[in-house]
């Protein structure tokens, strides 16, 4: 197909110009899928350049609070499903929230993702409460707490939640069932109407490597985040986690995860795409990595140590520390890629968006 840096930023031009968007046939994505050598060197320099021009040098850091480990869902990949007995399970009270909230606005964070496991005991009327509570600290708020009905993510975006994170994970309804035992990937989809419905900034995304999943699969995904349209996008690879059924799966790739990250940020030149914690844990260089494939987001982890290891979607390597440490090792690593920190809410950059 020989394709050249040239060639990819041109057809991103035409897809801004909304003409005849090449990278939209399957085919093309599927071999950049598979590109190496030259292809691949290509491939990551036109999602650089596409993402200087679009998004910036400016990384945002977004500081993560996994606030309860308690999950009604049996992912068969997630370390947190409800049926791996080993799982030791915690609960942030809202207060505890509130306060490691407070440390992460006192250490410069503009941005806070609140994560849990699906986890009912946060009822709408708590959530929104915790929420206000953080708003007031003047900061931006994410969620990242799976499916609810309309009225509840309504009831949380009017409290002052900015964004909300849901992975639809697979594109694939059949790989979707099989993985996702009682749930099925339109209820997904619906939930992610919803939040664009309301007014939420979206993010959403899939795994890459999960056992039954083909390259036509992973194509079909960056597909149908090219016709979701989300403000954020987290792509990352499958870590297998010791105490669920894909125990002995082998992890996803590495390499592959990088250009899949690098073709969504043709796709969707000014989203806002994390170096996830997944290819950080596969990779030691895994953030940077990311950071060169097309990626302008880091999210530390300002969980509380007490708790960080309970909350296991899998294991985590390299040594962790507490959220002032998170953030030295983030700011260390962005000095040294020359790249500066933003200082803003890091809101979407969606053309046509308005955010509160
Ligand atoms: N419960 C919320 C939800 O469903 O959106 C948020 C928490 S969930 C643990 C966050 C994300 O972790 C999921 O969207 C999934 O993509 C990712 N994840 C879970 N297990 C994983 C694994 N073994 N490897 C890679 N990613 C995983």
């Amino acid at each position: 197909m020989g394709l050249n840096k040239a060639r990819l930023v041109g057809n991103y031009n035409t897809l801004t110009n909304q003409a005849r968007p090449f990278l939209m046939q399957k085919e093309e994505i599927i071999h950049l899928l598979k590109s190496t050598g030259e292809e691949e060197t290509a491939l990551q320099a036109a999602a650089e350049q596409v993402r200087r021009e679009n998004v910036g040098e400016e990384v945002h850091l977004r500081g993560l609070i996994e606030f309860s480990s308690y999950c009604r869902n049996d992912c068969l990949y997630c370390g947190l499903r409800r049926s791996n007995a080993k799982a030791r399970r915690y609960r942030l009270d809202p207060d505890e929230i509130v306060a490691v909230a407070t440390e992460g606005v006192r250490l410069g964070y503009r941005t806070l993702v609140l994560q849990s496991g699906e986890d009912l005991w946060y009822n709408t009327k708590t959530l929104a409460q915790t929420v206000e509570r953080i708003k007031k600290m003047d900061v931006a708020v994410t969620l990242s707490i799976g499916e609810r009905s309309y009225q509840e993510y309504k009831d949380l975006f009017l409290a002052g939640t900015d964004r909300f994170l849901l992975r639809f994970e697979t594109s694939d309804e059949k790989l979707y069932e099989n993985l996702h035992p009682g749930q099925n990937l339109s209820d997904r989809l619906h939930c992610l109407g919803n939040l664009a419905h309301i007014g939420y900034q979206v993010g959403s995304g899939h795994i890459v490597g999960l056992p039954g999943q083909s390259l036509s699969i992973l194509a079909s995904d960056l597909l149908l985040l090219k016709e979701l349209q989300p403000d954020m996008v987290g792509i990352g690879p499958f870590v297998p986690d010791p105490d669920t059924p894909l125990a002995h799966v082998p992890s996803g790739d590495v390499n592959l995860t990088l250009r899949t990250l690098a073709i969504c940020r043709l796709l969707l030149p000014w989203a806002h795409l994390p170096a996830t914690t997944a290819l950080g844990t596969l990779d030691p260089a895994g953030y940077a990595r990311g950071l060169q494939y097309g990626a302008n987001v880091v999210m530390p982890n300002i969980t509380p140590i007490k708790y960080r290891a309970n909350y296991q979607i899998y294991p985590r390597r390299g040594a962790q520390s507490e959220a002032a440490g998170e953030l030295a090792k983030a700011r260390k690593l962005l000095g040294a890629m020359g790249r500066p920190i933003s200082s803003s809410y890091g809101h979407s950059l969606k053309p046509g968006r308005n955010t509160k």
